[in-house]
């Protein structure tokens, strides 16, 4: 039976290691955090004294690390004490530079690879629904699938080396826009003296309709299981969102891609987040939006 190491085991990390072994895989874990182990090891994952040590026998190693240079230092740590024919999948969430060239450093000690981040946030991790972004070549990701259909429900294989990061940071600059977009109108509707319900009622039904109203809408009432209703706790926290908003202008300033609304998104999420709501659900920006009143004509 496949033999999985998992480098990473924090809040996405940790309950995607836990669905491999809920699934009968035998899984060794690595993470630098004591408490990030600690939980891990109650849900069944052996845990090593390093990520050399978790790889050992292993032919699937997953990493779910915050950043680029994280993933870029334990892939070239990990790289050389990898079995002949082993596989290594990235699910963190970085930029499209890292990717590739992690990707390069498989390819030296031929090692196949895949960068599959991922979207559906620590309920998805935990109720294994995740989406997964794939990237990478077709060899590589028909190994994955079946290690990934474990965590996810829904796994698209977007490209080559990378192609999944940028379905990720294209995907969220849309989100980051939209969610913008939609909490001024309901702050332009308040101040009209229009209803959140009519509001809803008419765009969700007619041109104005996306996801950040339909199923994640910034007031609460109109979609009770949306973060509005919870006191804005997260779901998906704002300083994440900053990530990718940031991720998304790295990559369209080194292609040479014209994206301003999604720099404006980056900026407003910027004041948002120095205004101490970075650990508040990004659709939370409706409150920000709403103190700007006056102070834009
Ligand atoms: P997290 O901070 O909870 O977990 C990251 C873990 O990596 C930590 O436990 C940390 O100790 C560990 N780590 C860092 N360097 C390490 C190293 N060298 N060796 C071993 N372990 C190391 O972050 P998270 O929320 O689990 O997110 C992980 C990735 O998933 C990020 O790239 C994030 O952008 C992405 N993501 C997160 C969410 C979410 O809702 N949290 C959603 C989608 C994507």
């Amino acid at each position: 039976m496949t033999s999985i190491a998992f480098i990473g085991l924090g809040n996405m990390g940790g309950p995607m290691a836990a669905n491999l072994v809920k699934a009968g895989r035998k899984v060794t874990g690595f993470d630098l955090a004591a408490a990030s182990c600690d939980a891990a090891k109650a849900d069944g994952v052996a845990i090593a004294a390093s990520a050399i040590d978790a790889v050992k026998g292993a032919s699937v190693i997953v990493t779910m690390l915050p950043a680029g240079k994280h993933v870029r230092a334990v892939w070239g740590e990990i790289l050389p004490h990898l079995a002949k024919g082993s596989l290594i999948i990235d699910c963190s969430t970085i930029d499209v530079e890292s990717a590739v060239e992690a990707h390069a450093q498989a390819a030296r000690h031929s090692i196949a690879s895949i960068d599959a981040p991922v979207s559906g946030g620590t309920g998805g991790a935990k109720g294994a629904t995740l989406t997964f972004m794939a990237g990478g070549s077709a060899a590589a990701f028909a190994a994955a699938k079946p290690v990934l259909e474990l965590m996810g429900k829904k796994i698209v294989h977007c490209g080559g080396a990378g192609a999944g990061q940028a379905a990720k940071i294209c995907n969220n600059m849309i989100l980051g826009i939209s969610m913008i977009a939609v909490s001024e109108a309901f702050t332009l509707a308040e101040k009209l003296g229009l209803s959140h319900q009519a509001l809803f009622d008419v765009a969700s039904t007619s041109s104005g309709q996306c996801w950040s109203l339909t199923s994640y809408c910034p007031v609460p009432g109109p979609v009770p299981a949306s973060p509005a209703n919870n006191g804005y706790k997260p779901g998906f926290a704002a300083a994440l969102m900053l990530k990718d908003l940031r991720l998304s202008q790295e990559a369209a300033k080194a292609a040479g891609a014209a994206t301003p609304l999604g720099a404006h998104a980056a900026d407003i999420y910027t004041a948002f987040e120095a205004a101490g709501n970075g650990g508040a659900d990004f659709s939370g920006i409706i409150n920000y939006l709403r103190e700007q009143a006056g102070k834009w004509s």
